[in-house]
């Protein structure tokens, strides 16, 4: 498929910024938290746990808003991506 046509049919599109828009208020705060909903409640499966920290792979985030809800500790530092980057949708 040449590239001109894929770029027609994507449906998501990602302009990946150098410095993530997700950032946690305090990384220490994650170790005590039981529940992780993030990990458990994100779509875009943004969120893992790595050995003894949270890994945010925000490259893949569909700024839904759903983490910066379901976070218990309101621990996230939430923002939509700077001017140009971020996830784009394409409907129909
Ligand atoms: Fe995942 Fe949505 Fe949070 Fe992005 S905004 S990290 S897609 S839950």
């Amino acid at each position: 498929m040449n590239e001109g046509l894929v770029d027609k049919l994507y449906l998501l599109k990602y302009e990946i910024d150098d410095e993530s828009h997700l950032v946690l208020k305090d990384p220490d705060t994650c170790k005590q938290c039981e529940s992780r909903e993030c990990i458990n409640r994100c779509p875009a499966e943004v969120y893992s746990w790595e050995g003894d920290h949270l890994q945010i792979a925000y490259e893949n985030c569909v700024e839904c808003g759903v983490c910066k809800i379901v976070c218990p500790d309101c621990n996230l530092d939430w923002r939509y991506p700077r001017g140009g980057f971020g996830v784009s949708f394409k409907y129909g």
